[in-house]
């Protein structure tokens, strides 16, 4: 019988198991609270373990985008002059409720705070974007005090607990610029023109760039009081949410996401229309920076990002297509105050992230061929002991010419070599037998013509370089 097959398989261990199981859950039972810093291992479900919730893999047929990303990115950091900083995975929660907002989605719903214990009294939380720790790192490391600005870059991983969706992971991968020390809008300008080489030079299309200015602090609490006395008028008909925003946040009203909510942002009064002159001013040079570089730009008086440091210019580029503003691939803008509020001096700051799976999605839809450099062009295939040992020296030198070469030393049927250089679409495909290494010549197949011909083996090199032009 199959089942008392399966059982007589593997009883033992899995008995003990069953048993730490239900001991484990006894022991969670009896002592309700388990002290911090004892952590109980249930048994989990059966069968294999899957990966997280809204985590996700990235496989090596999709390393080819991911990797194009990231030396595109490169390329344009270094160009520029930036340098590259890396800031821990864990920061203390206070960073991010501080400068990022403690009313935002974010800080609120979406991060993952890490238990505190003996040792950590304050609660931490994983990353959810780089700005504040590159804020907070500016300042802790006297930054201040090196020739302004600082122009630095990052590629990392940052956390946040959202409804996955397609290009909407709970970990992804960000690459992004910060300059900080400086509140020259010329700033502004550079960093824009940035990130748009680099979706150019992906060879992404149909982009659009979406730009407003928030304004000043001044500007801010201006218009948090126009803001409050029009929200209150129309209070009733707020979500829930909205309504405690009312009072802390109406800023965050902008962004709510409930259809009844956005309908009365819509005609909500706009930030642009109550700039000071000295703001206003500012955004028009920036604009005109952007003209002066023929970066076409929407000026979009609904954009607000949604995070509480945001001041003065804001941005974010998506694919023409995407009108719900999902798919958003960099986005970004100045944060003034926010050095100032981590305890540095007032010192103007400008940057922005993209998201590189949701880059991925969008080269992906647009059908952009990415080539691999070191695709193969040549299968060597062998046949008898001599030959595969011929063939390791063989393979070297072509290596180091940077000719992509593929090979099976572990396979000695000639046909299942063959088969492998079908299936690599190689454009020529070596083959030394014994016989061939007894006279020091191997055959060269020209696979797209179909020729053969019988090289001398110390010629290889040359003639299969001269093929390849
Ligand atoms: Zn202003
Ligand atoms: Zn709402």
């Amino acid at each position: 019988m199959p089942r008392k097959k399966t059982t007589r398989g593997r009883p033992k261990a899995k008995r003990t198991y069953q048993r730490r199981a239900v001991a484990s859950r006894q022991q969670t039972a009896a002592s309700k609270q388990p002290p911090a810093g004892s952590w109980k291992l249930e048994a989990g479900s059966r069968g294999p373990i899957r990966r997280v919730k809204g985590m996700h893999d990235i496989l090596p047929k999709d390393q080819k985008y991911f990797e194009l990303i990231k030396f595109m990115a490169l390329k344009h950091f270094r160009l520029n002059g930036f340098e590259r900083i890396d800031v821990p995975t864990i920061e203390y929660a206070s960073l991010f409720s501080k400068g990022t907002g403690k009313d935002t989605d974010i800080v609120q719903k979406e991060m993952y705070y890490l238990a505190s214990n003996d040792e950590e009294k304050e609660p931490m939380a994983l990353r959810p974007e780089a700005t504040p720790g590159i804020a907070r790192a500016y300042v802790e490391h006297g930054m201040l005090n090196l020739p302004q600005p600082m122009m630095l870059y990052y590629v990392a991983p940052m956390f946040r607990r959202e409804n996955p969706q397609k290009g909407r992971m709970r970990e992804f991968w960000q690459f992004g610029v910060e300059v900080l020390g400086t509140s020259n809008p010329s700033s502004d300008a550079q960093v824009i023109k940035m990130a748009w080489d680099i979706l150019e030079d992906l060879g992404l299309k149909d982009l659009t760039l979406e730009i407003n200015s928030l304004g000043c602090r001044n500007d801010q609490n201006n218009m948090r009081e126009i803001l409050i006395s029009y929200f209150e008028k129309k209070k009733q008909y707020l979500c829930e949410d909205c309504k405690r925003r009312l009072t802390v946040n109406p800023f965050r009203i902008l962004d709510c996401k409930e259809e009844k909510c956005k309908r009365i942002a819509e005609d909500a009064p706009q930030i642009i229309d109550h700039l000071c002159a000295h703001c206003r001013n500012d955004f028009k040079k920036a604009l005109e920076m952007l003209d002066e570089l023929s970066i076409p730009y929407d000026i979009n008086t609904r954009l607000v990002r949604g995070l509480d440091y945001y001041s003065k210019t804001v941005f974010e580029i998506t694919p023409a297509k995407d009108k719900s503003r999902q798919g958003t691939i960099i986005g970004g803008g100045r944060y003034d105050y926010l050095i100032e509020m981590y305890g540095g001096r007032e010192a103007g700051a400008v940057g922005w992230a993209g998201g590189i799976e949701r880059l991925m999605l969008a080269l992906k839809e647009q059908k952009i061929e990415v080539e691999d450099p070191y695709k193969p062009r040549v299968f060597l295939a062998q046949l008898g002991e001599q030959a595969k040992k011929k063939s390791f020296s063989l393979l070297n030198e072509l290596q180091k010419e940077g000719i992509g070469v593929r090979a099976a030393l572990s396979k000695d049927s000639l046909r299942s070599q063959l088969r492998l250089a079908n299936k690599f679409k190689v454009e020529l495909t070596l083959i030394l037998g014994q016989k061939e290494v007894q006279d020091k010549t191997i055959i060269v197949r020209d696979m797209k013509e179909g020729i053969q011909e019988i090289v001398a083996l110390d010629k290889t090199l040359e003639y299969i370089k001269g093929k390849l032009k």
